[in-house]
């Protein structure tokens, strides 16, 4: 293959790409980073949960109320019964002292059944109470939850609107300056940018910008002695090593 070569100018083109580039990767990140998204997803799962308690509530409170009517339907016969006895015993229809005792008996069982059913209705009514105070909490607190995941949803918006923004102006600048660098210089740099994140790094004080390493006197020699228009790679990172006017050659 043969070498690829570029006027220092254009060379110097690159280290704005990886600026670019640098900015874009930066960008994406943000946006993927969002503590916004977190935050609705955290809202969204307490949410959910919300709607799960509610219809158990709400299931529980139906189930209440029919076993509330069936107790209050027994309160009603064992009454009726009652008072079907009394008239009996008022009419002056029950004579013989075995029946009146029997029937007065009956009476006494029957009141203190009515008493027990009434004990019943009573818890259930205070079980209601209580099960239609949760229901209303987890109601407002859903309702609260609603208009706050609606705030973070437009703060998220709002930050991914700037963040898409700042994007498309570093894009258009990476396309102007991309079509300014010959496609074979910018294929060797978009090959290392895919395997390396990074496609092109500066040479400043005799240390590449992109690992960091310190070139020893060998290196800078040789790189001393290249051509300007050669296009240079970091022995290390393998990354394009542009000089610059601070490369200390
Ligand atoms: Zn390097």
């Amino acid at each position: 293959m043969r070498p690829v070569k570029a006027s220092p100018q254009t060379q110097l083109r690159l280290l704005e790409l990886a600026d670019l580039d640098a900015e874009l990767a930066r960008l994406d990140h943000r946006r993927r980073g969002l503590p916004e998204v977190a935050e609705l997803t955290r809202l969204e799962a307490r949410a959910g949960e919300l709607k799960d308690d509610l219809v158990v509530t709400e299931t529980e409170l139906s189930d209440l109320a029919r076993e509330q009517g069936r107790a209050e339907r027994d309160v009603d016969q064992v009454r009726t019964r009652i008072e079907r006895d009394r008239a009996r015993l008022d009419a002056g229809q029950v004579s013989a002292a075995r029946e009146l005792a029997s029937l007065q008996a009956e009476i006494e069982s029957l009141r203190r059944r009515q008493g027990d059913l009434e004990e019943v209705v009573l818890e259930l009514m205070e079980h209601r109470e209580e099960l239609v105070s949760r229901r209303d909490e987890l109601m407002a607190e859903r309702d609260g939850l609603g208009s706050e995941m609606a705030a973070v949803a437009a703060r998220r918006d709002a930050a991914i609107k700037e963040i898409d923004e700042q994007a498309g102006q570093a894009s258009d600048r990476r396309g102007s300056v991309a079509a300014e660098v010959p496609s074979d210089l910018l294929a060797l740099y978009e090959q290392i940018r895919d395997s390396r994140g990074v496609g092109a790094a500066a040479l400043r004080a005799g240390r590449c910008e992109g690992c960091h390493l310190t070139l020893n006197t060998v290196d800078l020699n040789q790189i001393r002695a290249s051509a300007p228009d050669e296009v240079l790679r970091c022995e290390e990172c393998r990354r394009i090593l542009v000089r610059t006017p601070e490369s200390g050659l």
